[in-house]
């Protein structure tokens, strides 16, 4: 078990373009273990490598605290759903805060799994948003690029010094 350090809001690296992976190897083995611990003690429901500064296209997610974290390499959204739906997001980067994105409510998602096969499947709501907010991860892109205007607020009850 491994922690890793979770890269914050400013640092460079969150706006830098992930990597596609083309071969799984160990070390891939590795850090999306790693990952899992990370979200895990955080208390995430997703993680993108870049935010623990590793630049390559793996996500993971964890829609339903009961159930084990989806893994994605390379995810891609190739179809979204005109319908809309308007929700509160935090991001383990943007530490103590939360606001409200609008996202797509249904999607398809292309990508593939640990053993590199190709899968496609639909995700919807909370599970959408997820796969959405941690996709934007991959291409430089922060929530609070989207947040809607003036809804960013601190979710913390202590003001730090
Ligand atoms: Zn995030």
């Amino acid at each position: 078990m491994s922690i890793r350090n979770v890269r914050q809001s400013g640092d460079e690296i969150l706006r830098k373009k992930s990597k596609e992976i083309t071969e799984f190897t160990p070390r891939l083995k590795v850090l999306i273990s790693d990952m899992k611990d990370t979200m895990n003690k955080l208390g995430g429901v997703g993680l993108a490598a870049v935010q623990v500064g590793v630049l390559k296209r793996i996500i993971i997610c964890k829609p339903n605290e009961n159930e084990s974290e989806v893994v994605l390499i390379n995810p891609e959204i190739i179809s979204k759903s005109e319908e809309t739906l308007e929700d509160k997001e935090g991001c383990l980067s943007v530490d103590g805060y939360i606001g409200t994105v609008i996202r797509p409510k249904s999607i398809v998602v292309r990508a593939k799994d640990e053993n590199m096969n190709d899968m496609e499947f639909d995700a919807e709501d909370f599970f959408a948003r997820i796969i959405c907010h941690e996709v934007d991860h991959l291409d430089g892109i922060l929530y609070t690029d989207k947040v809607v205007p003036g809804t960013l607020v601190n979710d913390n009850e202590e003001v730090d010094n």
